[in-house]
């Protein structure tokens, strides 16, 4: 089943969501998969659109739900990261406050299409703005057989890095509350510059059919790609005033203390300010663009004025 929920907020707002539902031919759990909360990180809103146009609800136990684009007004704005409407984090958000901005009564909304779930998977990538290292972040927030759960869901995606989160404060409020509501959950981070590639389609296609067949939802053996568990700390680099980046790392790569990072310029080329690194990190992704706007800081999100995102390693 298809259909498009829609919610009116204001006289001149509503929340649409796309959401498929496959019913399966025998009794199950009920999995849901969803992607395009940021609306520009398209990789997983394909690999989503290909789950709902392949799976066989004759192979199928239990009830798959995917909503392939949960921000559909950002999206069809060709829109990136911060809402469009009220230039909130969605992640950030937790259910429970529909009288709230439009952002957290879309939030809510969702919430309410998947607290039944039994298992959630929500896929994300970079940005058009950011070049980024695929890893599955892991919340580690709910009981020991949650979590083991969670971490189960984590295993099939042909990722180098899964991170296991403990910091309640450094995970999404919207995949704490899941956790605390009993949804065993995690974000995949797949896909990088707006840029929906082939390969990083299938990941996140190959990644869910796994955890469906970890869940006993499909038959078959799940890929088990090597992985390497990272739990480190995570921080940010970011810009101290207005100007031109000039990154000097790319994703993936293992920076090592002191190590130069890139430099800020004026719109001249003359130079501002210079990064370095603190301590041996990864570098998850970065921004590609070079535009970066101190001034632009809704809310006090610091993602326009972003530069790195890393986290400590060991090696
Ligand atoms: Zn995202």
């Amino acid at each position: 089943m298809k259909k498009i929920y829609e919610w009116k907020y204001d006289d001149n707002h509503s929340v649409k969501m796309p959401v498929a539902t496959i019913q399966g031919s025998r009794d199950g759990p009920i999995f849901t998969v969803t992607s395009g909360m940021h609306a520009g990180e398209y990789a997983g809103i394909l690999a989503a659109q290909q789950l709902i146009q392949t799976i066989d609800p004759e192979e199928l136990s239990g009830t798959i739900k995917i909503i392939p684009i949960i921000s559909l007004e950002a999206f069809m704005m060709r829109n990136m990261q911060l809402s469009p409407v009220d230039s909130r984090e969605v992640h950030y958000h937790r259910p429970g406050n529909p009288s709230g901005s439009y952002t957290e009564f879309q939030i809510d909304k969702l919430f309410e299409l998947v607290k039944d779930s039994n298992y959630l998977i929500d896929i994300h990538a970079g940005e058009f703005a950011q070049a980024l290292h695929p890893w599955v972040p892991v919340p580690l927030v709910g009981s020991e057989q949650i979590n083991s759960a969670s971490i189960s869901l984590a295993k099939g995606f042909k990722v180098d890095y899964i991170e296991l989160k403990r910091d309640p404060e450094a995970i999404p409020a919207l995949c704490v509350a899941m956790a605390e509501h009993g949804i065993p959950n995690i974000w995949v981070e797949c896909g990088k510059n707006g840029i929906p590639t082939p390969e990083h389609i299938s990941i996140n296609y190959n990644g869910v059919i796994s955890a469906l067949k970890t869940v006993g939802m499909l038959s078959g053996q799940p890929d088990r790609p090597e992985q390497k568990e990272i739990s480190g700390r995570r921080y940010q680099v970011n810009a101290g005033q207005s100007g031109v980046w000039h990154p000097a790392i790319k994703e993936g790569e293992i920076v090592q203390e002191g190590q130069y990072l890139g430099r800020l310029t004026d719109f001249f080329g003359d130079e501002l300010e210079r990064y370095y690194a603190p301590e041996q990190s990864l570098v998850l992704y970065y921004w590609t663009s070079p535009a970066i706007n101190y001034d632009r800081q809704p809310h006090g999100y610091d993602w326009h004025t972003g530069l790195i995102s890393m986290i400590t390693v060991e090696e």
